[in-house]
């Protein structure tokens, strides 16, 4: 052989070998740690639909929230039919009544008021478990009167937090309860470049990272990027999955969504993708094992 076939061999072996190399997708439970039932959903995507899509999708728990908060309760409502699609509902406080909500609740008194309200009333399926998703366009806001106080009152009743935030508002929320668990959801929409999640990780032991919509998560070709398999060894118990339904067309590719996580999932070791894709949650939440 020429030296420029061994080259050529060589390649073809590589590419081959690369080939055999990619692993299965996940094939475990999924918890969907970002999920929105919004009244706007309702009509297209009624209750037993959304709930076939999370069965078909092996979606086994989610948390649940909405604007206003009566997706939520819908969901929490239906007792038997999400025993029956074997979906637990871990319930969230929205903060918001309407869309008005997202820009001034951090400085809105009648915001916490609703919130300790929610809270007093519960769900039918049992007590709300965090706050949010709440969202921060200006990091400053996170020092917004109320912003503290519903870090305080997260961390004094024991429930988690979903914030969208940038990075500077991760320091700013857990400096008001630094004992709060705060889940950043999309672990920064923004794209904070992984060393700085890293450092915020290592710096917040209750933070934890939610990855719909997390720019640079996986490669072209819908793998895991290596700079996030290297995060994820790191910190196998600090990573949540969710699909962020938070318009309808991600009802329509609900499934879709959740097979692309399987796939980047399964390019982790076992344990370690069963742990972002169920277990993480599953403890935060105090959920038992799926039958
Ligand atoms: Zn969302």
């Amino acid at each position: 052989m020429s030296a420029l076939g061994r080259v050529i061999g060589g390649l073809l072996l590589a590419i081959v070998t690369l080939g055999v190399a990619r692993a299965d997708p996940y094939v475990g439970a999924l918890f969907d740690a970002h999920l929105h039932y919004n009244d706007e959903a309702f009509a297209t995507y009624p209750l037993p639909d959304v709930l076939a899509r999370m069965q078909r999708a092996g979606v086994r728990a989610i948390l649940a929230n909405s604007r206003p908060n009566d997706g939520t309760k819908s969901l929490a409502a239906a007792r038997a039919q999400t025993a029956a699609a074997g979906v637990t509902i871990v319930p969230f406080v929205r903060l918001y009544r309407n869309r008005a909500d997202y820009t001034g609740w951090f400085a809105d008194e009648t915001i916490y008021s609703m919130v300790l309200d929610e809270l007093a009333r519960g769900t039918a399926a049992g007590p709300y478990r965090g706050l949010g998703e709440f969202h921060l366009y200006d990091s400053a806001n996170a020092n917004g009167p109320v912003a503290a106080k519903l870090m305080r009152l997260a961390q004094n009743r024991g429930l988690a937090v979903l914030a969208h935030v940038d990075d500077p508002a991760i320091d700013l929320l857990l400096a008001h309860a630094p004992k709060a668990r705060l889940i950043w959801a999309h672990t920064g929409i923004s794209g904070a470049p992984v060393e700085r999640v890293r450092e915020l990780m290592r710096r917040h032991p209750t933070l934890l990272g939610e990855l719909s919509y997390r720019p640079g998560l996986t490669d072209a070709d819908g793998h895991l990027s290596a700079p996030w398999k290297a995060l994820f060894a790191e910190f196998p118990t600090r990573f949540l999955l969710g699909s962020d339904t938070w318009v309808n067309a991600r009802w329509s590719e609900y499934e879709s969504l959740m097979q692309a996580a399987r796939i980047w999932l399964g390019d982790l070791p076992p344990a370690t993708a069963q742990r972002i894709a169920w277990r993480n949650a599953a403890d935060l939440f105090e959920l038992a094992e799926p039958k």
